[in-house]
């Protein structure tokens, strides 16, 4: 097919002197363009409307990054009939010319990979690293999906038998309505559009308003690789206005979300009712939350399992799908290893995340801010506090919490969190470890650090998540080599970046020939 294999972008690198020097200049130039107002983009037009949601810099909420219009019923419907229009001739463009186009994306974010960075680190708080590495994963998805589109898009000779021939191909739906969360803003946007778009569908995208400044950057990424107008539409709108509009809209064909567990159950419902004038019994695609456990075992090496479970509970502030909110720890061992966990995250420096040597920066919002004080009260009242590190500046900073004492019984061993508050559990044996591990309604990520195959093949086998990560930490998920997703509660996707992903996105066609 003439493509090169895959291969996924480098990971932030700041020994580079180049991409160092870069972040500065580029974050000043966000600085400098606070305040402008983002329209919508429908049908490749851009349409203001007089509701407007501010978007602000989580670590000085003063700052006004931009001013987003916001879509509301007659917005949706426009963009509806603009993604209507557009499907036609987009499914019947070959996968290989849907491909080029998210190929062209591919490189016009590479050329802009520290500018789509800067944005995060002032829209939603990312340190410099994590922000690079959402970009980072943002151009692997649109890499590896061109490929698998191309890939499965050749129809597939089906039988031998003799006198006729059966052909299996796929086929774009329809428009797909593509909800994404603000904690991986361009990584999981651009991956659930991308999907949609090179599958054949048209796409009404509705970003989160925390960051819509970021979800914006898919227009202009679209619009110069040559996307044709209405294939894809930009649409920022409150849930609570459009959201169960768009969802039970009867043109809908597919519905792409990704976010927390309430708002995915409430679209799998509003979805599975049909409306007048419906021809298509929607598919949904939900990933949703997690409440993530990392056990470490009797012979971890502590080195290891330190690091991980702090890099993993407290990168990003905790606001990751993926993140440690458990760490479930071996009784032998509990001692030594909450004596080095309580060092770690006692040195790990708090602030902006504009300044690349802080390591946790402010949660997203005030509401986020609220839910992890209430949580930090809560955790005085359920356990025993081992670290409460807060920052008394200006901004959505919420306090970094380590929690001991936590039994399976506890909400704070129940409840996603999103945010710096990590349970410790102490576990009599392995055994029970893997038990309270699995103890709660959700199963996206876990870990455990062990020197013992037999308890590493016991975890292997029993540790049922989606993702599961044997002596490493568990976030960070690699486009084609860890593809991504939970079961249970966590969602009824099939894992993002991977094989799978594409085939949610199509229906399946045979067409059989009497020769
Ligand atoms: P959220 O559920 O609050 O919002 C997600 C999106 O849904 C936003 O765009 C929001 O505006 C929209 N929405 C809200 N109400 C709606 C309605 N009634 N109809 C349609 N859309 C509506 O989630 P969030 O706070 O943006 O993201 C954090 C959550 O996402 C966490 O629970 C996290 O675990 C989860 N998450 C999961 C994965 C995964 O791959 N499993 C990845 C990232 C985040």
């Amino acid at each position: 097919d003439g493509l090169t294999a895959f291969r996924g972008e480098p990971l932030a690198d700041f020994t580079i002197a180049d991409m160092r020097a870069a972040f500065p200049a580029a974050i000043a130039a966000v600085h400098a363009k606070a305040g402008r107002v983002i329209p919508l983009s429908i049908g490749g037009k851009t349409i203001e409307t007089a509701d407007r949601i501010p978007t602000v810099n989580p670590a000085n909420p003063d700052e006004v990054l931009a001013n987003v219009c916001q879509a509301g019923i007659s917005e949706v419907d426009a963009a509806i009939a603009a993604a209507k229009a557009a499907f036609g001739p987009w499914r019947d463009k070959t996968p290989r010319e849907r491909a080029e186009v998210l190929l062209k994306a591919a490189a016009i974010a590479r050329r802009e990979i520290v500018a789509l960075s800067a944005v995060q680190v002032l829209e939603v708080g990312k340190q410099w690293d994590q922000a690079y590495n959402d970009v980072g994963e943002a151009i692997d998805f649109l890499e590896y999906y061109a490929r698998e589109a191309v890939r499965i898009g050749t129809p597939r000779r089906m039988g031998r038998e003799p006198g006729e021939k059966n052909h299996l191909f796929y086929e774009g739906k329809g428009v797909a309505a593509v909800i994404a969360p603000w904690n991986f803003p361009l990584a999981i946007s651009l991956g659930m559009a991308s999907a949609a778009i090179v599958t054949g569908n048209t796409v009404v995208f509705k970003p989160s308003s925390l960051a819509s400044l970021i979800g914006h950057g898919l227009v202009d990424i679209f619009k110069e690789a040559g996307l044709p107008d209405g294939v894809f539409n930009f649409c920022p709108g409150r849930g609570s206005v459009m959201g169960d509009y768009l969802v039970e809209h009867p043109a809908i064909s597919t519905i792409a979300f990704t976010g927390s567990m309430d708002v995915g159950l409430r679209i799998i419902e509003k979805a599975a009712k049909v409306h007048p004038g419906q021809d298509y019994c929607k598919r949904v695609i939900a990933e949703m939350g997690g409440k993530n456990a990392i056990i470490v075992d009797d012979d971890a090496d502590l080195d290891e399992a330190v690091l991980g479970v702090a890099y993993s509970a407290f990168g990003f502030q905790g606001q990751k799908c993926s993140a440690c909110s458990r760490v479930i720890v071996v009784d032998s061992i509990y001692e030594r290893f909450t004596a080095r966990l309580k060092e770690a995250c006692e040195s790990m420096k708090i602030g902006p995340a504009e300044d690349p040597a802080n390591a946790m920066g402010p949660v997203v919002d005030a509401s986020q801010q609220a839910k992890v004080r209430e949580y930090a009260a809560l955790a005085r009242q359920e356990g025993k506090i081992l670290v409460e590190r807060g920052l008394d500046a200006k901004g959505y900073f919420a306090p970094m919490v380590v929690v001991e004492g936590i039994r399976p019984e506890h909400r704070l061993a129940q409840e996603e969190i999103f945010g710096p508050v990590l349970s410790v559990m102490r576990a009599k044996s392995f055994d029970e470890a893997i038990e309270w591990a699995m103890s709660t309604r959700y199963a996206l990520t876990g870990a455990v650090y062990s020197r013992s195959p037999r308890h590493l093949e016991k975890a292997r086998k029993e540790f049922r998540v989606g993702n599961l990560y044997l002596n490493r930490n568990s976030v960070g998920a690699m486009v084609a080599r860890q593809p991504f997703g939970g079961s249970k509660m966590s969602g009824v996707g099939s894992k993002a970046g991977g094989p799978d992903y594409l085939l949610q996105f199509v229906d399946p066609r045979v067409v059989t020939e009497n020769t």
